[in-house]
């Protein structure tokens, strides 16, 4: 069976195609600038080969049109033809309290997305592009949606009602829903199986510390709390989001320097975070760089970091009573050594015994705790396309 995974963003879209019968990547590629001249699609094949075109893409159809050139292409494709494709699974940002599963898309499943855009009015747009494309261009090919919110369903009303008054959680739903949900699906499950117990009797926290990062506290196979929240903007401090804050802040500010409703949202979204504490970048690596240095901004963003990453996780084993494992996943926690050295180190109390040799690794998956140790912790490559390929090899085959 042939799935291919496409992930919308407005202006660009990713994609990979997978054998399911060994989970293998056969071609996967990435079309930036949709709706320009210069739009440009580098695909690569699995045997490694990479080609770059640029040419006008006026939109998401034209843009899936030529990653279907592009796989059945004579020289450097990787099926003879479009048919092959079983099945399409498409990542949706929001899927609203609908949605607790992944779904197979109809016409009722399209007007409902279309009726959360306003939850989501960044996200769920272009993710409705690409289904509307692909229905165009691949007609009764099956399609999935696997959305960003719906691992999080299971939290109780104490975890998701926000203390403001009730009528706005009736009325518009306002509520946290959570966010990166496929990929601490994914790597909550492969930690269960690390940690040689059954998914939905273990307790664990993911941290998925990337540009955009999260923290999911999962109890016997349900997320008991999360820690963005209505929108993806709450919680840690992030690469250019502000994370928590007073909400006093936002009108003292809007008055203070007289900015308007976008502009506010613009600094809180995109000039925040390690961007707008360092003054030098929203990017880890020029951050640890930085400090290292001595520059002490730089030391100041890395050390809310840190901060923020460990209060959080601190939480959530005090909300769980304990906790058996301790996921790092994304590029700050495959890839970052220093993060995870901070964090574990500061649970050695509750029985985390860090392993400092085994941290000396990049995006692979390995234990960071020395055997024996009470917490276990582990660095976990996350992969939200094969969990989305795989909900959608379970939709599509019934
Ligand atoms: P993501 O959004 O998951 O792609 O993660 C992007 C973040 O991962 C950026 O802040 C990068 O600086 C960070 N990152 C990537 N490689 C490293 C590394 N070797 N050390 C620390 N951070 C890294």
């Amino acid at each position: 069976m042939k799935i291919l995974v496409l992930n919308c963003g407005s202006s660009s879209l990713k994609y990979q195609l997978f054998a399911m019968e060994q989970e293998q990547v056969l071609a996967k590629g990435l079309v930036e600038k949709i709706g320009l001249a210069d739009a440009i699609i580098t695909h690569k094949t699995g045997d490694g080969q990479k080609i770059v075109n640029q040419t006008a893409i006026p939109d998401h159809a034209k843009a899936i049109e030529l990653v279907l050139a592009a796989l059945t292409d004579k020289n450097h494709g990787v099926i003879s033809s479009m048919k092959e494709i079983d099945a399409v699974g498409h990542r949706t940002v929001h899927g609203g309290t609908t949605y607790a599963k992944s779904v197979l898309i109809d016409d009722k499943v399209v007007a409902e997305l279309k009726r959360l855009i306003k939850l989501a009015p960044l996200h769920n747009p272009p993710g409705i592009l690409g289904i509307e494309a692909c229905e165009k261009i691949m007609p009764g090919v099956p399609m999935v949606a696997v959305f960003d919110t719906s691992f999080h369903q299971t939290m109780p009303a104490k975890s998701y009602i926000y203390g403001i008054p009730y009528e706005y959680y009736e009325k518009y739903g306002v509520r946290r829903y959570g966010f990166h949900g496929t990929s601490h699906r994914f790597v909550a499950q492969r930690m269960a199986e690390l940690l040689g117990k059954p998914f939905d009797d273990c307790k664990i926290i993911t941290c998925h510390l990337g540009n955009g990062s999260s923290i999911a506290a999962i109890e016997n196979g349900k997320v008991v709390d999360t820690s963005m929240g209505f929108t993806p903007l709450e919680g840690l401090m992030m690469g250019t989001r502000c994370g928590n804050i007073d909400p006093a802040i936002i009108p003292f500010l809007m008055e203070e320097e007289t900015m308007d409703i976008p502009a506010i949202n613009a600094m809180m979204n995109k000039k925040s975070g390690l961007l707008g504490i360092s003054g030098i970048s929203s990017d880890m690596r020029d951050i640890e760089q930085a400090a290292a240095q001595g520059n002490e901004r730089a030391q100041l963003a890395l050390d809310i970091f840190h901060h923020n990453v460990i209060k959080t996780v601190g939480g959530y084993i005090a909300l769980m009573n304990g906790v058996d494992g301790i996921a790092f996943t994304a590029g700050i926690g495959e890839n970052g050594p220093a993060t995870r050295k901070l964090v574990c180190e500061q649970f050695a109390y509750a029985g985390l015994q860090f392993d400092a040799a085994a941290n000396q690794c990049r995006g692979k998956e390995v234990e960071i705790s020395k055997p024996g140790s009470k917490i276990r912790a582990f660095v976990v490559p996350t992969d939200e396309e094969l969990m989305i390929a795989r909900d959608t090899k379970a939709l599509a085959s019934k």
